[in-house]
């Protein structure tokens, strides 16, 4: 790896093959990478690397990624045509890695401490996932007051996140034979009030620090059925929230019971959303680098997870969300090229 090129970098990321549960070879690259650059003190636990500063600056700054991808689809190694680098993980996220790298190696004197991180399994279940197992395990490596995600975001600065939450909601009946129906109760027809709160229902749309997020409360399954002969006696209606970040999930979780008041319902999973964060000294800076609004994300991210240790985080990254996951997954070199000069000229010299 040559630090010193990032698009050379942004190849050679992606040219080391990382679906989660295998990232060592790159997490090994990316560790003996740092090793050889004295300005840095260099930590790892498992696949997760991570490397700081300490120059006794007033503020400490994170730059993170996972090195992880979802499975190679024909899409491995990388290829280049035109001004476009393709190949599986090129926008989701090893060309926000490959800056993440690029500034360790080229900016031994950043105006604020920098903690460059990196951490497998951010694409499977959460119990695998590297920032979570090194905020239990070893959280002053994580001590910031400002982190950046550089997941994909296309350039544009995406602040916070919405939580989510999922719950069951039950109806119950009584069963019977079909031809005798009058001595049963019908729980398929009871959730029919529920499906008419939910589609009554009108999702709040929330500004918090410029950024606009958008509720929603969705059934997302249904069953219900014994046999083609039964009234049936249950039916579950799975519903999804997906809240704005001024709710906790305790408060998410009481609209909900108060939207289907009156049903049984059963919490089977949920996650906090972040707020923006963006009034931290570092963070108005860094909106000031980028030089455009930021917009919210309505999706979950690990910024939230950032949030949760008190750290105000962003994501802000080269690739196109939209190609995240895709067979066809690329990243625009310009796009690249702007990153590393905005995150230069954000760490070179605080405002
Ligand atoms: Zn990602």
């Amino acid at each position: 790896m040559t630090p010193q090129n990032v698009l050379d970098l942004t190849r050679a990321v992606c040219d080391l093959e990382s679906v989660s549960g295998a990232e060592g070879p790159l997490a090994d690259a990316v560790e003996s990478a740092l090793r050889r650059l004295p300005h840095l003190e260099v930590l790892r636990d498992g696949d997760a690397v991570l490397a700081r500063t300490a120059l006794g600056r007033p503020e400490r700054v994170v730059l993170a990624g996972h090195l992880d991808t979802v499975p190679i689809n024909n899409n491995f190694p990388s290829t280049v045509v035109d001004d476009l680098i393709y190949g599986c993980g090129t926008s989701d996220m090893k060309s926000g890695v490959a800056l993440a790298l690029h500034l360790a190696a080229t900016l031994p004197d950043p105006g604020y401490d920098v903690t460059y991180f990196f951490y497998e399994a951010e694409e499977i279940e959460s119990k695998y996932n590297g920032l979570a197992l090194v905020a239990e395990a070893h959280p002053e490596w994580l001590e910031a007051d400002f982190a950046v995600l550089l997941e994909p975001t296309y350039g544009v600065v995406e602040a916070g996140c919405q939580g989510t939450l999922r719950a069951l909601v039950r109806t119950h009946g009584r069963r019977a034979h079909t031809a005798r129906a009058w001595r049963g109760v019908n729980a398929i027809h009871a959730a029919g009030e529920v499906l008419r709160r939910l589609e009554d229902y009108r999702p709040r749309t929330v500004t918090i620090d410029g950024c606009t997020y958008r509720e929603g409360l969705n059934a997302v399954r249904i069953s219900g059925g014994v046999a083609g002969n039964v009234v049936p006696d249950e039916c579950t209606v799975e519903v999804n929230m997906r809240f704005a970040p001024d709710r906790t999930e305790k408060q998410a979780l009481e609209h909900v019971q108060e939207v289907l008041e009156g049903f049984e319902l059963e919490l089977t999973d949920s996650a906090p959303g972040a707020l923006p964060g963006l009034t931290a000294a570092p963070a108005r800076d860094f909106l000031a680098a980028v030089g455009s609004e930021p917009a919210a994300k309505l999706g979950w991210t690990d910024v939230a997870r950032f949030a949760a240790l008190g750290i105000p985080a962003l994501n802000y990254g080269p690739g196109d969300p939209l190609l995240a996951h895709a067979p066809d997954e690329h990243v625009e070199i310009g796009k690249i090229r702007d990153g590393a000069a905005t995150l230069h000229r954000w760490l070179a010299s605080p405002f």
